[in-house]
């Protein structure tokens, strides 16, 4: 790859990698992982490479490692991101940092770390990563017993993950609204969900979200009284391994799979999930896994023939502490009113039964209270939606208009500049002679009336020098009509570059010339055109190879300061008068009318 052919590629090393890490943490864990790791090995990769790189990994190793190792990844990606400026980024390791809490039991923590993220995040972030923060605030809410936020906050994040551009996080939505729909006894429609889930994420190279979209399934099946129906599901994840590689080292759901197999009559099965539950992890974490814990271990008991035992186990639970579920506090009440019962406690079988059924009340007015207050947010959110994307659609309308309004603004200037280019083009050519490129016979007629009575009112003299050049004929004769032109510019250029700017210059017609000189006495003006006549005389042209020979003109001046001068036409004429008397003096001179008109 060199530096001329990926010019962008060259300025920051790895971060199409690293990127590219980002964006398939769902659709292919395992891909994703190897590539954040190889930008990391690499010293000179760009510094948005590396942040990029840190963050993917760190949501790996919360997903398939344990949140302690995350946590200080989250916080290398923070940094990494803070040093860059990158906003989006340091949001996306809060919402991990925070996740990572909740992982660990801290609901309200991680909560307060996301409140304050949520607008802004849902303005800078992507569709996925917007739902990645929905989620993180539907399980702070879900854990801290206020399902009705849970389930706005999930549906809006299903809404925003199944965008352009979605790369899986819808699979994980499904999945986190069916164990919240298990939780509160929906368990139909959490099954729905489940199965929606898993056919989304068939497609997707992701074995922890597949695992615990099957472990909630099994949760389900078992809650709906089909334990058996759930066994190809436990075997499929026995299957596989439960660490870094396959489906997390914490929280396999060995408890959920081993409650399953026991009440399918697979005591061996069941037994063994139970041991592995113990050894995957000796202390579970969250309250419900603990519950659901001891659930399977009293199970465990019941099926070895020890009900006993598995009563005194569970009788020892703290079922109302912060953070049990209704789903577990209800399934744990149930069993010991079987456990008191098939014991002969009667009384004991009461009082477990009637605190079951209070359980179970609650859990149905949660669910019915969730399900109204999640349908209201809904509605609610739906019309903010809506109303957001008319706000777009506006925008996009009124900025079009702006585009065309511009465009066609742009269009017309463009073409009356043309027009005006045009129009000044005209009147030069109206006033100019094309040939010499001075102003033309019609020019002087305009403008000598009012130069004349400037120079009357300010009492200062206005000369004009006629100019007839000398046997301009021969010239013609000689060198061609084509050559005589050339002589013609010629002198025109000579008088642009020798006169004043206040002075005017024209072509009087053929081979003669007029100048009008304000501010000027004749005897200055002679000298002018004295001056004209020599740097006209030493001018050399040759056509042809053919040398033009001497060039002369005759010039005759006449001012008005004259007192026989009384109208403009009067000073032409005098003028003219003295180019007649300077022709017929011999030309190659200067002469000045003196009053007396030449004689015919
Ligand atoms: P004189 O010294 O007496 O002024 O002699 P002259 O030949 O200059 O005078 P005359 O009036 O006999 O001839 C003027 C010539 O100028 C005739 C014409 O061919 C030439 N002439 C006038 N206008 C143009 C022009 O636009 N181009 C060229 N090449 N010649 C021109
Ligand atoms: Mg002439
Ligand atoms: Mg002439």
């Amino acid at each position: 790859m060199t530096a001329r052919g990926r010019p962008r590629a060259a300025a920051a090393p790895g971060l199409r990698q690293a990127r590219r890490a980002w964006r398939v943490q769902f659709t292919d864990s395992n891909a994703s992982l190897a590539l954040a790791e190889r930008v990391l090995v690499r010293g000179e990769a760009a510094a948005e490479a590396r942040a990029w790189a840190l963050l993917a990994r760190a949501f790996h190793r919360m997903r398939y490692a344990t949140p302690a190792e995350a946590l200080p990844e989250f916080a290398a990606a923070d940094r990494a991101f803070a040093a860059i400026g990158e906003r989006r980024g340091q949001i996306l390791a809060a919402v991990g940092h925070a996740r990572c809490l909740w992982m660990q039991g801290h609901f309200q923590p991680s909560l307060d770390a996301l409140l304050p993220l949520r607008d802004e995040g849902l303005r800078c972030l992507r569709g996925d990563e917007r739902a990645l923060l929905l989620n993180g605030l539907a399980g702070c809410y879900s854990a801290l017993g206020q399902p009705a936020l849970a389930f706005a906050h999930m549906y809006q994040g299903l809404r925003e993950g199944r965008g352009r551009g979605a790369l899986g996080f819808d699979c994980v939505l499904h999945c986190n609204i069916a164990h919240e729909l298990l939780l509160l006894g929906d368990v139909d429609e959490a099954l729905r969900h489940l199965d929606e889930g898993l056919r989304r994420a068939a497609t997707l190279r992701n074995a922890r979200l597949d695992s615990v979209l099957r472990i909630n399934r099994i949760a389900a099946l078992t809650d709906l009284g089909r334990p058996h129906d759930a066994l190809p599901d436990v075997e499929h994840l026995r299957a596989q391994p439960a660490d870094a590689n396959g489906r997390g080292a914490s929280d396999a759901g060995f408890e959920t799979m081993a409650i399953a197999a026991l009440r399918a009559g697979r005591t061996a099965l069941g037994l063994d999930l139970v041991e592995r539950a113990r050894q995957a992890d000796a202390d579970p974490g969250l309250p419900d896994t603990r519950i659901e814990r001891a659930v399977a271990q009293a199970e465990a008991l019941r099926a070895e023939g020890r009900p006993a035992a598995a009563l005194k186990l569970l009788e020892a639970l703290p079922l109302d502490a912060q953070g049990v579920g209704p789903r577990e506090r209800c399934m744990a009440l149930h069993l010991l009113a079987d456990l008191a019962e098939s014991l002969g406690h009667s009384a004991r079988a009461l009082r477990w039964l009637r605190a079951c059924q209070r359980a179970q009340a609650e859990r149905s007015r949660l669910a019915s209270l969730a399900r109204q207050q999640a349908a209201a947010l809904q509605t609610e959110l739906q019309r903010v939606e809506r109303e957001r994307d008319e706000i777009e659609a506006r925008r996009r309308d009124s900025e079009r208009a702006r585009v065309a309004l511009a465009a066609l603004s742009a269009r017309l200037a463009q073409q009356v500049a043309q027009v005006q280019a045009l129009q000044a083009e005209l009147r030069q050519q109206a006033v100019r002679d094309p040939l010499t490129g001075l102003h033309n016979r019609r020019h002087l007629n305009d403008v000598l009336p009012a130069m004349f009575a400037l120079a009357r009112r300010d009492g200062q003299p206005l000369a004009a020098v006629v100019i007839d050049l000398d046997h301009f004929k021969q010239v013609n004769d000689r060198h061609g009509h084509l050559a005589g032109d050339e002589l013609l510019a010629a002198f025109g250029r000579l008088l642009s570059s020798q006169l004043r700017r206040s002075d005017v210059a024209c072509r009087y017609g053929g081979e003669e010339f007029c100048l009008l000189l304000p501010r000027t006495p004749a005897a200055a003006a002679h000298r002018k055109a004295a001056s004209l006549l020599r740097q006209w005389r030493a001018a050399r042209f040759t056509f042809d190879g053919c040398d033009v020979g001497r060039l002369t003109f005759s010039a005759g001046v006449a001012d008005t300061a004259h007192a026989a001068i009384a109208e403009p036409v009067d000073l032409l004429r005098a003028a003219d008068d003295a180019v007649l008397r300077a022709k017929r003096g011999g030309r190659a001179c200067v002469r000045v009318h003196d009053g007396v008109p030449a004689a015919a």
